[in-house]
C-alpha cells in the first residue's frame, strides 16, 4: 500500500518534546491534550524528538521524558523507542530531509545567506521591538541569494552565516481549533526568518514543517506560545507545496507571576512527583481538571478522559497555578 493511501483521513496528532529539561505540569498538560485529540477521533499518536538545539539538548532527557509520559499514562503509536513508517522520529537524525527542503528553497529563489548577527541586527532594526524573537529582520542580507549549484552554500555544516528564507509582505490567516481566526504578517513580525543556523542544523520552523508533512499530520495541538510560529510555517507549507495540517493551540499554564509555568517558578516535573509517590491517576486527573474535563480532586487516568473530550471546548484562557497550588502539586494533594 502506498505511504500515503495508508493514512488516507486518519486523524494522525503528535506531541514534539525538545530533550531540554525535565518535563513539567504545563508541557504534561499539553501532551495529554494532543493524546486525548488523537484517541478522542480514533487517531493515531507519535512521539518526535526536538532534539536540533544542541546547545541546550541534555543526554539521557530524552529516555526520561518518554519515560514519564508513560507513568502518566499516554502511548503513541509510532515514536523513537516503538519505531514505525515515518522513522526516525528524532530530529538530529532527519538531515537529510531538511537539506532537500532548503535545496527546494534555494532552486525557488527564496533563500539567502545572512551573515548579520543579533547585535547587527538589534542595530539595523529601525523599530526595534523585545519581542520574544527580538526584532524584525531589517532586510541587510536579502539580495544574497543562495546559488543552489554552489555546493558550500548548501553544504551540511557550521558556517559563517545563517540562511533565511524571504518573506512577502501580508496577512497569513488561519482557523486555529481552540484560539479560532487568527492572522499574522510575518512580514512585519518577524521578516525573513532562519531556516538553517550557522551551526549548520535546520532551524525549528524548517524542520516541524517537513516533519509534520513527512509523518503525514492532519492535526498540530501545541502550546499556544507557538501562536505566532504557525504564520511562518505555513508560508513554508506553501513554498514547499507542503499540505497545511489543522491547528490547535492550547492554552499555557502560567506561573504566579504571569509568566510561562517554567522550574524558577518552583513548577513541579513529573519527575518530582513521580518520586514523591503521587499517583499517576491524581496527576492526570488535576491537569484534566484545570481544563475542565475532571471534576476537582478527581483521580484520573487519561484513558477515562478521552470520552469526555470529544466535542469539549476548551478555554481559550491561560491557567494560572498559584503558589499555593503548585505547594500542593509537591505535596501530591488534591485541588486547586
Ligand atoms: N519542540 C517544541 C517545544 O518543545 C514543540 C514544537 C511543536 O509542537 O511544534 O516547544
Amino acid at each position: 500500500m502506498p505511504h500515503g493511501a495508508k493514512f488516507a483521513r486518519m486523524v494522525r496528532g503528535r506531541f514534539a518534546p525538545s530533550p531540554t529539561g525535565a518535563l513539567h505540569l504545563g508541557n504534561a498538560r499539553t501532551a495529554l491534550l494532543a493524546w486525548l485529540h488523537a484517541r478522542a477521533h480514533g487517531g493515531a499518536f507519535v512521539m518526535r524528538v526536538e532534539d536540533l538545539d544542541v546547545g541546550r539538548v541534555r543526554p539521557g532527557i530524552m529516555q526520561t521524558q518518554l519515560d514519564e509520559l508513560r507513568w502518566l499514562g499516554l502511548d503513541w503509536d509510532e515514536g523513537p523507542d516503538v519505531g514505525g513508517p515515518c522513522a526516525p522520529y528524532v530530529q538530529s537524525r532527519r538531515q537529510a530531509l531538511y537539506d532537500a527542503a532548503l535545496r527546494r528553497l534555494a532552486e525557488d529563489g527564496r533563500l539567502f545567506q545572512c551573515t548579520c548577527s543579533r547585535r547587527d541586527i538589534a542595530q539595523a532594526a529601525s523599530a526595534p521591538h523585545a519581542g520574544e524573537e527580538g526584532p524584525r529582520y531589517p532586510g541587510t542580507c536579502r539580495a544574497r541569494l543562495v546559488d543552489p549549484s554552489v555546493p558550500s552554500l548548501l553544504a551540511h555544516g557550521r558556517a559563517h552565516f545563517a540562511l533565511r528564507v524571504r518573506v512577502e509582505a501580508g496577512d497569513v490567516c488561519f482557523s486555529d481549533g481552540v484560539m479560532g481566526d487568527c492572522c499574522f504578517d510575518p512580514a512585519a513580525e518577524t521578516g525573513d526568518f532562519v531556516v538553517r543556523r550557522k551551526d549548520g542544523a535546520a532551524a525549528y520552523q524548517l524542520a516541524v514543517v517537513v516533519d509534520d508533512a513527512a509523518m503525514r499530520m492532519t492535526h498540530v495541538v501545541r502550546g499556544a506560545d507557538l501562536l505566532s510560529s504557525t504564520a511562518r510555517q505555513i508560508l513554508l507549507c506553501r513554498a514547499l507545496a507542503l499540505p497545511v495540517p489543522e491547528f490547535v493551540h492550547v492554552p499555557l499554564m502560567l506561573g504566579p507571576d504571569g509568566e510561562r509555568l517554567a522550574k524558577r517558578h518552583g513548577a513541579v516535573s513529573l519527575g518530582e512527583l513521580r518520586e514523591a509517590g503521587v499517583p499517576p491517576e491524581r496527576v492526570a486527573g488535576w491537569l484534566a481538571a484545570t481544563c475542565g474535563l475532571a471534576q476537582p480532586g478527581e483521580a484520573v487516568a487519561p484513558a477515562g478522559v478521552v470520552a469526555r473530550f470529544h466535542g469539549a471546548r476548551l478555554s481559550t484562557a491561560p491557567t494560572t497555578v498559584t503558589q499555593a497550588g503548585l505547594a500542593r502539586r509537591r505535596g501530591g494533594g488534591a485541588g486547586g
